[in-house]
């Protein structure tokens, strides 16, 4: 049994370990948190909900010399994907979304009048429907997808699995990128269209939960946090973790 250890690292602490990079780029008014992960060996990488200010995203991918290979979008919230036709005109990358989100997707400039912001661009079709159990690689990196709805209907989390034999940090720890499922000691509202509490705590409790307590979670706001951590300290935790059983 893995013993429960608790991140104490600060709220970005992005490095590269052993070839793996993972950084941060907090975009928009929503202080939403935009992720490159990418593989050192190839130097391919994901850019991982890209949510606004696409050109600093880009520069920033071609200072740390990377190859973007997927658009990998965790749900269809305006927030996380209003950059993703930039991105995609710029470096060609196939971009990945659940269908249940897809409705969200196509309507981004609907959502964009809801908040009153000026989008009318119609993003770029989707090229790669992923589901639970889809495996999507980024150079040798790979990534499992787990459907988790609740905060909208096509949710997703990108897992890499922690592997404790492994060398660098990353993967000894695993990671995920939750996007607005679970947060540092908060959760992802469910009033928004399709959003259901219930099966939110369902989705927290059977799937990210049931992940290695070391599994560091990358969310859609906020700070990193780890798998064992929420369960200890998150408020709602009681919710959630009466859906393991
Ligand atoms: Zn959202
Ligand atoms: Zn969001």
């Amino acid at each position: 049994m893995a013993k429960l250890e608790v991140w104490r690292g600060s709220m970005h602490d992005d490095k590269t370990v052993g070839g793996i990079t993972i950084e941060t780029i907090t975009v928009s008014p929503f202080s939403e948190n935009c992720m490159i992960v990418a593989c050192g060996a190839t130097r391919k990488a994901a850019v991982v909900d890209p949510g606004d200010e696409a050109p600093r995203i880009l520069a920033r991918v071609r200072q740390l010399g990377l190859e973007v290979s997927r658009i990998l979008l965790t749900h269809g919230h305006i927030d996380h994907i209003a950059a993703t036709g930039e991105i995609k005109a710029e470096t060609g990358a196939p971009i990945h979304l659940h269908r249940g989100d897809l409705a969200l997707y196509e309507k981004m400039s609907e959502q964009a009048r809801a908040f009153g912001l000026p989008v009318e661009e119609r993003l770029p079709e989707v090229d790669v429907f992923v589901d639970e159990g889809s495996v999507v690689e980024v150079g040798d990196l790979s990534l499992e997808v787990i459907f988790t709805p609740g905060h909208s209907p096509g949710s997703v989390c990108y897992l890499h699995r922690g592997d404790e034999n492994a060398r660098d940090e990353f993967s000894r720890d695993g990671f995920v990128f939750s996007g607005d499922v679970l947060f540092a000691g908060s959760i992802g509202r469910t009033d928004l269209w399709g959003g259901s509490y219930a099966t939110l705590m369902n989705s927290i409790g059977r799937k990210l939960m049931a992940l290695p307590e070391t599994t560091r979670i990358y969310s859609g706001h906020g700070p990193m946090t780890t798998v064992g951590r929420e369960r200890l300290s998150n408020p709602f935790s009681r919710d959630f973790v009466s859906n393991i059983l």
